[in-house]
């Protein structure tokens, strides 16, 4: 039996993890997390049975009892919560399918107690690589990428050396507004842009998708998981998502990794790496297929890709505040509080306005977060 804890287990990664752990019958589920969706987290305590659950706000911990009766389980609340859970005593591997920068220190304590991290939180890498993946080697854990993107490239180098890798080539669908230009995303409704026209995500990377800010995410993650430089990572807009991204070798072959898009693929091979199993689900069809589409992504429109690569090459505590602005700036877009294009200018203003930290230490990035957010609440 192979033993998990799932950070964030009521939302879209984690609900895949936990359909994966249902249809396969060797995972044992040791500790379970949620914000604030109590009545989920009561069903899948029910279901899977954690010896600990842990809910976002102390204020729901009553009605969390309530609804799971006298069933034997460990409650726990906030951050202390979740490094409890990070931490478990009988878990193998950590699933960080939480949302937003909050997955910092859960998964660094993870580590530092010897837990494979499966790692779909990419805001972790992209604020705190330079922490995480030097104690990911000092603790001999492996980080095993779970965003579909970075699964095919790790998919993609099995049995390669570093050395023979020349260039990651990461695929984008291009988002819900594609082919538009800023004029026509001026108007654009929260409503359209948790439009993706192939996954379906959580409401935040949905969000990120259609900015094309969470391709700049994912080109910082990148950088991290594989230690490759900026230079050297290229995004190419595949529209129907079907290349999941490739690598290119030095002597020129190009190695891809190709699928429907279903989450739980990248997950299952994280779970189960190095072991590739079989996954029920649609099968690419060669027989209907009949062409695979590339274009450039749209940097002028798409501000959130150039600013991404900017403020990854800045380094320091740069990636941080794009993140922070972003994470600031995608809540009130939810809330229908801004525009859309704001989004673009609330990172701006953040990077603009921001003396970077060289080689952030936890509480510096941590600060860095909050002075973001206290600088955009003005
Ligand atoms: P969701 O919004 O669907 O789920 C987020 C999870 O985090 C939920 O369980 C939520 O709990 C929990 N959570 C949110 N805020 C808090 C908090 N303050 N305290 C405790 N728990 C909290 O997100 P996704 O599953 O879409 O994404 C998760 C991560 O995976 C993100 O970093 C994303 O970028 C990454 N990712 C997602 C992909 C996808 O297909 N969805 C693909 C690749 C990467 P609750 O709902 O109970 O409030």
């Amino acid at each position: 039996m192979k033993k998990i804890a799932v950070l964030g287990s009521t939302g879209s990664i984690g609900t895949q993890t936990l359909e994966i752990v249902r249809e396969n019958k060797d995972i044992e589920v040791v500790a379970l997390s949620a914000g604030k969706n109590v009545k989920l987290l009561a069903e899948q305590i029910k279901e899977f049975k954690p010896s600990l659950a842990v809910i976002g706000d102390e204020k729901l911990i009553p009605e969390l009892k309530s609804l799971i009766g006298d069933l034997k389980v460990d409650i726990m609340c906030g951050m202390e919560g979740l490094i409890a859970l990070a931490t478990h005593p009988d878990s193998e591997i950590l699933v960080t399918a939480i949302v937003g920068m909050i997955g910092i220190r859960p998964t660094i304590e993870g580590i530092k107690a010897g837990k494979d991290i499966a790692l779909a939180n990419k805001e972790t890498l992209v604020t705190a690589g330079h922490i995480i993946m030097p104690l990911a080697k000092e603790h001999n854990v492996s980080i095993l990428p779970v965003d579909s993107e970075h699964s095919a490239i790790f998919q993609c180098i099995r049995g390669t050396e570093h050395k023979e890798i020349a260039k990651l080539l990461i695929t984008a669908s291009g988002g819900p507004f594609r082919h538009k230009k800023t004029e026509d995303l001026r108007s654009v409704t929260v409503e359209d842009a948790l439009k993706h026209p192939n996954w379906a995500m959580g409401a935040k990377i949905t969000i990120d998708s259609s900015t094309l800010v969470n391709k700049g995410l994912e080109v910082m993650e990148a950088r991290w998981l594989f230690d490759v430089d900026f230079d050297d990572i290229q995004v190419v807009v595949q529209p129907k998502s079907i290349i999941h991204s490739m690598v290119e070798f030095k002597d020129g072959a190009v190695l891809a990794q190709l699928g429907t898009p279903d989450m739980k693929l990248p997950i299952q091979y994280a779970l189960y790496y190095p072991e590739r199993r079989f996954l029920p689900g649609d099968r690419l069809d060669f027989k209907t297929l009949s062409s695979i589409e590339f274009e450039q992504p749209d940097m002028d429109t798409f501000k959130g890709l150039p600013l991404a690569i900017m403020a990854g090459r800045t380094g320091g505590s740069m990636p941080t505040v794009f993140n922070a602005a972003n994470e600031f700036a995608v809540a009130k877009f939810l809330r229908k509080e801004i525009h859309f294009l704001d989004i673009y200018s609330m990172i701006e203003k953040a990077m603009d306005s921001h003396e970077v930290i060289k080689n952030p230490s936890l509480s510096d990035i941590l600060e860095t977060e909050k002075w973001v957010y206290d600088l955009l609440s003005k």
